[in-house]
């Protein structure tokens, strides 16, 4: 955990610039987050709130809560603009979509909308112009490897939990789960966490999806609207549409009503590849 928040980049990711540094950025999009009434930040330093960031559509699109102990650094950085892009995606659904395409689609696509922005923290032109890192290289490195780390565990993390609930035998569960982990990050994994570091409904494929969309859905982006797409108020045009279809359609049947499906692993593999070679 200590090598994955990058600790040693902290300084350049004040605490007191991440809501001014959300606000600019969606405004570069067009949306302006002081007139989103339906979108509530709580950002109050209560004594024993949990640091870790979180959204929750109460009700879509009426009351969606953003809820973040601002820290600072990367790591918090990177989960603000993440939840971020769940709030948004709530925050433009359609009022009219019917219960089950607001509250019970597939968790891939509203993952996809939050690694979007979650992975701004990457991308070196936003880099150079909301935090105002000039020189991102070895950042940008560090990060990809953090998240190469991360992408890894998760393929660990199903191939385990599939092979947990197949059977009603756990006696090979726990060396199972610290063999296939430990192979994936290189990092020892303690097998007593085999029944803990667990994701209900096979909530790690949802995100392997949502990390390979992502990859196609930037690269569209990039392409339509610049390599600054997240500059661009035709971007956040583009964005309200389909966010206005809620949960309506799943990852795959999204993407390739964009035009980039099915999803497809390569370009995740070869953006990694392109970073850390
Ligand atoms: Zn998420």
């Amino acid at each position: 955990m200590y090598l994955l928040h990058l600790t040693n980049f902290d300084h350049q990711f004040p605490q007191d610039q991440m809501l001014q540094i959300y606000g600019e950025t969606m405004a570069g999009l067009g949306i302006m987050v002081d007139e989103q009434k339906n979108i509530s930040i709580d950002s109050e330093p209560r004594p024993c709130k949990n640091p870790r960031a979180f959204c929750t559509p109460i009700c879509i699109r009426d009351d969606i809560r953003f809820v973040i102990r601002p820290t600072g650094g990367q790591s918090d950085y990177q989960a603000f603009l993440h939840e971020s892009g769940h709030a948004q995606h709530y925050g433009w659904a359609s009022p009219a979509l019917p219960p089950e395409f607001k509250y019970t689609g597939d968790y891939a696509l509203t993952e996809t909308y939050a690694f979007l922005f979650n992975h701004l923290i990457s991308d070196s032109n936003w880099l150079a112009s909301f935090p105002g890192i000039k020189n991102s290289v070895e950042f940008t490195r560090s990060v990809m490897l953090a998240r190469l780390v991360t992408v890894r565990r998760y393929v660990a993390k199903l191939m385990y939990e599939r092979q947990l609930h197949l059977g009603d035998d756990l006696s090979a569960s726990a060396a199972r789960f610290a063999d296939l982990q430990t192979s994936a990050t290189c990092f020892r994994t303690d097998p007593s966490y085999f029944l803990f570091d667990l994701d209900d409904s096979f909530y790690s494929a949802s995100y392997l999806r949502a990390w390979a969309f992502e990859v196609s859905l930037r690269e569209y982006l990039k392409t339509r609207f610049g390599s600054h797409w997240w500059a661009s108020r035709r971007t956040g045009d583009f964005l309200k549409e389909i966010w206005e279809t809620g949960d309506r359609y799943s990852a795959d049947e999204m993407a390739a009503q964009i035009g980039i499906g099915p999803i497809r692993f390569d370009p995740l593999i070869d953006e990694f590849v392109a970073a850390l070679k």
